[in-house]
């Protein structure tokens, strides 16, 4: 069965193809995809509106589209999803990682998550969501190389940042791979 996956990033096609090929799925990206205004104020929220607006336009194809983010427990859930553009512009990770580090500055409570929601859709509506997370600490500086975002500013368990571990490692682990992993045991079971 075929799925088209709301994103542009062959790198993500790629990462979800290797999850979803064991229950038959194969996924593409979504043909001439229009960029679709993230409105929501939850994850949940933008994740089925950009899965709902783009299967409106194909009949009876599965699409879906995920939202994601980190959460700090001390910032009431910022930057939440407003990750990307949490110090203004869109997707500047540097200037995100350090405003996040001065936010937390003297800040004892460090507990985080990232946070990832999946919506499947066909013909404009949602037909379930997916949920994953991971938690961590924000570390007081930034450590490592790997990764994207704010990877290096969050603590594993195991003291390394999730920019010190292997992509393999962290695929094994992430909160998009576990909301990937609740959508094809669901492809399974139906
Ligand atoms: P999106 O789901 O691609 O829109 O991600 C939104 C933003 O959340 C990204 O630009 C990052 O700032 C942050 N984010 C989401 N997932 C991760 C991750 O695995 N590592 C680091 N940052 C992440």
């Amino acid at each position: 069965m075929k799925i088209y996956v709301a994103t542009k990033n062959q790198g993500k096609i790629k990462e979800i193809n290797k999850i979803l090929s064991d229950a038959g799925i194969e996924c593409e990206s979504f043909p001439n995809m229009e960029d679709v205004e993230e409105t929501g104020v939850t994850f949940e929220e933008n994740a089925k509106i950009k899965a709902d607006f783009l299967s409106s336009k194909i009949k009876d194809v599965y699409v879906i589209a995920d939202d994601s983010g980190l959460s700090v427990e001390a910032l009431g859930g910022a930057p939440g999803v407003y990750s990307a553009r949490y110090a203004g512009s869109h997707g500047d990770d540097e200037a995100n990682n350090k405003k996040l580090i001065k936010e937390m500055q003297g800040v004892s409570n460090r507990n985080c998550k990232y946070e990832c929601v999946i919506a499947l859709s066909k013909n404009g509506k949602t037909i379930k969501t997916f949920y994953g997370d991971i938690k961590g600490e924000i570390a007081e500086s930034e450590k490592g190389n790997g990764g994207f975002g704010y990877d290096p500013l969050f603590l594993l368990p195991n003291g390394k940042t999730m920019a010190e571990i292997e992509i393999e490692e962290k695929n094994k682990i992430s909160h998009r791979y576990i909301a990937l992993n609740k959508l094809r045991e669901y492809f399974a079971s139906i």
